[in-house]
């Protein structure tokens, strides 16, 4: 895969639709998973290239749909801290050991134990999640109980120079006409 940030198209991106597609790329499959899509921010614009992000979306969610049993609830939420919009995949899957999750980011690792051999995969998918994230000057990071299920976090930049703060966004949420605050 081209991985080089030059090849990288930087530009305010709304993941909201980005997610959508994504999620209806796996509900028009043979999922059966309850795929649900929660937004707790007025605005779901990143920093980004668009098409490098809905890659690292398809193997979260993948890795979510996978890695869960049939009928289970997949959440994608959104969230905001001040400087990055936070799309977080929470799964009632598998769960991941604790042992590997320092591993899990790492080229063709895969956890192995007899429920997970039958799953396919190439162990790829989120090492170049975390390579693209990267480049982005963002983070993934991962919460997991073994047996509950798992949440992966991206963490990307705010769209650029419209960082609302929270009081402020709260205010542009309530005032009638809505305003954007622009902080330099
Ligand atoms: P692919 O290259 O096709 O994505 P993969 O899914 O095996 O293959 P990764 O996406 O890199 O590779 O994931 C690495 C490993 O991490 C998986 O093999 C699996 O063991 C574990 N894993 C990833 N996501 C989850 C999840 N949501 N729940 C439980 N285990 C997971
Ligand atoms: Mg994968």
């Amino acid at each position: 895969m081209e991985s080089g940030r030059q090849s990288y198209e930087m530009a305010d991106v709304d993941l909201l639709p980005l997610v959508q597609e994504v999620v209806e790329t796996f509900a028009v499959g043979t999922t059966k998973h309850d795929l649900q899509i929660e937004t707790h921010v007025p605005s779901t614009l990143a920093r980004g290239d668009s098409d490098k992000l809905k890659q690292v979306l398809m193997n979260l969610i993948g890795n979510a749909v996978k890695y869960s049993p049939e009928g289970g609830t997949v959440t994608i939420g959104f969230r905001a801290t001040p400087k990055h919009l936070v799309v977080d995949i929470t799964d009632q899957g598998l769960g991941i050991p604790k042992d590997a999750l320092s591993k899990l980011f790492s080229k063709f690792y895969r956890i192995d134990n007899s429920d997970r051999r039958k799953i396919g995969g190439t162990g790829l998918g989120l090492a170049i999640c975390k390579e693209i994230v990267k480049a982005h000057d963002g983070e993934i990071t991962v919460q997991s109980e073994l047996g509950v299920g798992s949440t992966f976090s991206i963490h990307l930049p705010r769209e650029e120079k419209r960082i609302l703060e929270p009081a402020l966004a709260e205010a542009a949420a309530t005032s009638e006409q809505p305003r954007l605050f622009i902080i330099e």
